[in-house]
């Protein structure tokens, strides 16, 4: 029996379901993460997506295990540059970044702001710390990798297995400039 759980953006127009644990929680430390959350941080009222030291939290799930129940159509997306293969999703009614989808890619990294702070995924590992200038400040309470490890790939198609190699597609409404 799979658990749901609601979880949503700051106003609470925007919901979705998301259907059992997540493939993977991690904490990501990439120049593309921080340079995004920067600049979805000056919309006008954004959540910030950081940590105190520069992380953004995310949980992975399988697309099929996530359903919007409200707020679709409040669905933006965002991309560091024009042609970018990867886009951050916001939903607009209160600006809140929703998820990180990579370009063809089967899970997608829903924001752990998305979960009330009691009930947040806990992050088992930090991952590409390589591209701090200095990662020493980073906490020690989690391992801090590098890069992404082969098990963090593994785990990811162990999902697009069982999903039958499917892809499912969301769709937004449009763009967001940050
Ligand atoms: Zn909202
Ligand atoms: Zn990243």
């Amino acid at each position: 029996m799979s658990q749901r759980m609601t979880i949503g953006c700051a106003c609470g127009h925007t919901r979705l379901e998301v259907e059992g644990p997540p493939i993977l929680v991690s904490e990501c430390l990439c120049d593309s993460c921080r340079a995004a959350a920067a600049r979805l941080a000056r919309l006008p009222n954004a959540r910030p997506v950081l940590t105190s030291y520069g992380a953004t939290p995310s949980a992975e799930y399988r697309k099929d295990r996530i359903r919007f129940v409200s707020g679709a159509e409040t669905l933006r997306e965002f991309r560091l540059a024009p042609d970018a293969g990867s886009r951050r999703v916001v939903a607009t009614c209160c600006n809140t970044p929703v998820f990180l989808e990579m370009k063809g890619a089967h899970w997608l990294s829903l924001y752990s702001h998305l979960w009330l702070e009691n009930a947040r995924p806990k992050a088992t590992l930090r991952t590409m710390t390589g591209d701090l200038p200095d990662a020493s400040a980073l906490p020690a309470d989690i391992p801090n990798l590098k890069t992404h490890t082969v098990s963090f790939y593994l785990k990811l198609l162990g999902a697009w297995i069982a999903m039958g190699f499917r892809n499912p597609k969301i769709t937004t409404a449009g763009t967001v400039d940050a």
